[in-house]
């Protein structure tokens, strides 16, 4: 029979609370999943747990010390994580999810645990993308419990351990497969992980000192938002717990589809249907872009495919800048389909004018002038 007393370096009269302090110092120590623990002594955990449980339940621990081993009374030395134990908390917890063995087991940190960040997706329009945009944004998220004012308690807080995983942080379970007994570790359910729970927890918030609740504010989108870039907005977030700080919001921003302008790099495209007599003669016309009135000019003998391009009309070059693409602005030439008579003669004088009936046919390659470039940038 092992020295309980010794393994938890304490005296034989010692008191129910200094078991319990020397358990938790020295659980944190050997326990697989702490950071103070170097020497994976997955046996010696095991061993201050058996010891724990012996010395801190009145009736075994006067069975010890009459020199009797009180855990050969029920099977024989199952321990804390005897199957017994395991299957109270299969009972009790049915169901809960299990880490893949030991490590992993999450925040163990039982003050000032910060809020999680909150990602929430914001549809905008290209000219919002373009000029900024004031937006309110209703959010459900967890905000502080007004109860407890976020401590979790009422009037302060006070920590016991947790007796389900007497501080430990973890519980084991045994489970019986077809290939023998499987041991696995999972955080525990009641204090999930921190190893000591609360005296008084709120009754509204359960002691998380954060409940699910909704918010509205209002966010100034930065010029240059493009689609797929996140907008993180500082302690905007889930609320902490514990006198934890908020977490962050991130807007994650998609762009709406236009109608009229397409996005490609800082540069917007678009197409302007002039009729064949613009096209030949040239001008200047007057158009409506997301900055209002804008004129284009349109140069004597344009074709299909010309690219007039209208400088700083574009999206901003890059999020809060000043300097902007262009707007690039495709000429489709209008052949009328239908004319009458008179304009027939009309075109015919022109023709032979131009001297156009002795226009020679002659194939070349795609890449011969500028009809090359408006397929680079359709595809
Ligand atoms: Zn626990
Ligand atoms: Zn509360």
């Amino acid at each position: 029979m092992k020295d309980y007393y010794s393994i938890l370096g304490i005296s034989r009269n010692a008191t129910e609370l200094e078991i319990k302090k020397a358990y938790r110092r020295l659980a944190r120590k050997h326990h697989p999943d702490s950071t103070e623990n170097d020497s994976n002594d997955e046996e010696a955990f095991k061993e201050i747990s058996t010891a724990y449980e012996v010395l801190t339940d009145p009736q075994k621990r006067s069975l010890y010390d009459s020199g009797v081993d009180p855990l050969s009374q029920n099977g024989g030395g199952a321990g804390p994580f005897g199957s017994d134990f395991a299957n109270m908390f299969s009972d009790i917890f049915g169901g809960f999810s299990f880490n893949s063995g030991f490590g992993n087991q999450g925040e163990r940190n039982t003050t000032h645990i910060k809020g999680e960040d909150l990602l929430v997706r914001e549809k905008i329009t290209l000219e919002e993308s373009i000029f900024g945009a004031e937006k309110t944004l209703q959010l459900s998220l967890l905000v502080v419990c007004k109860t407890c004012s976020g401590l979790g308690a009422k009037g302060g807080i006070q920590e016991v351990s947790c007796s389900v995983c007497q501080g430990a942080g973890s519980v084991r379970k045994v489970a019986n497969s077809l290939f023998g007994q499987i041991v696995q570790t999972a955080t525990c359910p009641n204090c999930h992980g921190a190893g000591s729970i609360l005296k008084n927890p709120c009754a509204d918030c359960r002691g998380h000192g954060a409940v699910k609740g909704h918010k509205k504010i209002k966010v100034k989108l930065p010029v240059g938002c493009t689609d797929g870039s996140h907008v993180r907005l500082h302690g905007e977030g889930n609320a902490g717990r514990k006198g934890g700080k908020h977490g962050d919001l991130i807007l994650e921003i998609s762009v709406r589809e236009h109608d009229v302008f397409m996005l490609s790099g800082s540069d917007l495209n678009c197409k302007l249907s002039i009729p064949v007599t613009l096209a030949i003669l040239g001008g200047s016309v007057e158009v409506n872009t997301l900055d209002g009135k804008a004129t284009v000019d349109i140069q004597l003998g344009s074709s299909s495919g010309t690219i007039v391009k209208l400088p700083g009309y574009g999206m901003p070059k890059s999020i809060e800048s000043s300097t902007r693409g262009d707007l690039l602005v495709f000429l489709d030439v209008n052949i009328p389909t239908k004319l009458d008579s008179k304009q027939v003669k009309l075109v015919e004088q022109l023709r032979d004018s131009l001297k156009d009936n002795k226009f020679k046919p002659e194939l070349e390659s795609i890449k011969v002038g500028g009809f090359w470039d408006w397929i680079k940038r359709i595809f």
